[in-house]
């Protein structure tokens, strides 16, 4: 634990220490400095004191030994025997992660009829695949999930748990690592290896999206973190590769808080993660009516339909079609952004696009600085004018 407080006799008021706090927690009044309730503890005003009227303190914790917390593992998901990308991705990178550590990758799956799933998981990367296959674990269950994998990891004690940063992902995450007690950091960018400490470096965007910020978790275990698909790539599958299939007897049904009433297919279309070609609308569309304009280009080209946020916060798109760093991150060979400014949250949602188009009606947007096509213009005329090309050229074909 971290104290801090101001040494009011040494203090002169002289507010250097302000300039040195990224959180505007000090401000000094009548000659004094005081730290307010946004005090995140994090030390960086200690040393700017010349005259030694901050006194941080910080209490060293002893290091525990980690040496039987062994092996990366991946926590897959999968709807309907198939599984979702984002568990293919990671068990790519948590391959990538092992050979830097010599150690294991092991891959969980729960649900029903999911036992051929190891075959691809092995192919990807993994070593050994647990898996729990029963009628009862059909349906995600936060609960039920959570439990079982605090279970599992108590037993085989893994010292890397990576999970999607995926709705079923954001709950199960945090109610494993609160429940163990060890640290989660969610939606990374980059995950690395510090070698000599067996240490995961999780990046992630921190300060809305201003600075990358690379987390450690040295005095707990497992290390955790969450990553949001399309983020990494999958490896190319080798099916030759030779992994076990560990199949685990399931306890009896665990008594879940959420109850199932009855199934809701909400898929609205193209998934915007796997689409290869997106239109994405924003505050230039001006109102939800014209959303019809891009969602008509959207379906001539075979794409899905995407929004910055505040299409979203204003109730134009539902969120599952955000993209940005509190959205999706996508990854199509096309992004066509209509009345998208380029603001850096949106940006950070974009992975590895090909091509990127911008129609926009201000010349200096900064959406501009990063298309490959720039169209200045209003996106209520240009759109129109795209989708009727698209379709005469298909109909000339
Ligand atoms: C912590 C945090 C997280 C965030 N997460 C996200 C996120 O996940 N995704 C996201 O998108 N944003 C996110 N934001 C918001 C982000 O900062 C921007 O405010 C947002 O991306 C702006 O959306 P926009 O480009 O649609 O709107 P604006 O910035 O208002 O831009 C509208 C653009 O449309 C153009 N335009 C207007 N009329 C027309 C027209 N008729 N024809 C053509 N062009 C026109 C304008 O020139 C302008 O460039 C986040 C912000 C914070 C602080
Ligand atoms: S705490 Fe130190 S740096 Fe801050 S106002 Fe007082 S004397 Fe100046
Ligand atoms: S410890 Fe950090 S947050 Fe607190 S006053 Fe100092 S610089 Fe600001």
């Amino acid at each position: 634990m971290a104290s801090i407080n101001i040494i009011k006799e040494k203090c002169v008021g002289c507010k250097i220490c302000i300039g040195s706090c990224p959180f505007g927690a000090i401000e000094v009044l009548e000659k004094k400095a005081n730290i307010g309730q946004k005090c995140t503890l994090c030390g960086s005003c200690s040393e700017s004191c010349k005259f030694g009227a901050i006194n941080f303190m910080m209490e060293r914790v002893e290091r525990e030994d980690f040496s039987e917390y062994k092996g990366i593992w991946v926590f897959a998901e999968q709807r309907y025997g198939k599984l979702k990308t984002v568990s293919i991705e990671l068990t790519s990178k948590a391959k990538e992660l092992a050979e830097v550590l010599q150690t294991k990758v092991t891959v969980v799956v729960f649900g029903s009829e999911v036992k051929h799933l190891s075959k691809e998981l092995i192919a990807y990367g993994a070593d050994d695949v647990i898996i729990m296959d029963a009628e009862w674990l059909n349906d995600f269950n936060d609960h039920v999930y959570g439990e079982l994998m605090i279970d599992l990891i108590k037993e085989y004690k893994p010292e890397i748990v990576l999970i999607g940063a995926t709705s079923n992902g954001r709950s199960i995450a945090p109610f494993i690592s609160s429940t163990l007690r060890t640290g989660l950091t969610a939606d990374c960018t980059e995950l690395e290896i510090d070698k000599a400490e067996r240490l995961l470096m999780q990046t992630r965007p921190a300060f809305g999206g201003n600075l990358m910020a690379t987390i450690i978790c040295p005095n707990s275990r497992p290390q955790m973190a969450t990553v949001r698909p399309k983020v990494f790539k999958p490896s190319n599958p080798d099916y030759s590769k030779k992994g076990n299939c560990i199949l685990l007897t399931v306890p009896s049904p665990i008594e879940g808080f959420v109850k199932k009433i009855r199934d809701i297919d909400n898929d609205t279309g193209l998934n915007l993660t796997d689409a290869d070609i997106i239109v994405s609308v924003g505050r230039g569309i001006g109102n939800q009516k014209n959303i019809q304009l891009a969602q008509e280009l959207a379906d001539a080209l075979g794409g899905a339909l995407g929004a910055s946020r505040p299409v979203v916060d204003s109730g134009w798109l539902p969120y599952s079609q955000q993209v940005g760093q509190t959205g999706k991150t996508v990854a199509p060979k096309i992004y066509i952004a209509c009345g998208i400014s380029g603001a850096i949250q949106h940006l950070a949602g974009l992975a590895d696009i090909e091509i990127i188009v911008a129609i926009n009606n201000d010349p200096d947007a900064p959406i501009f600085k990063m298309a490959n096509y720039c169209v200045v213009g209003d996106i209520k005329e240009i759109l129109p004018l795209l989708t009727e090309k698209i379709k005469n050229k298909k109909i000339k074909k």
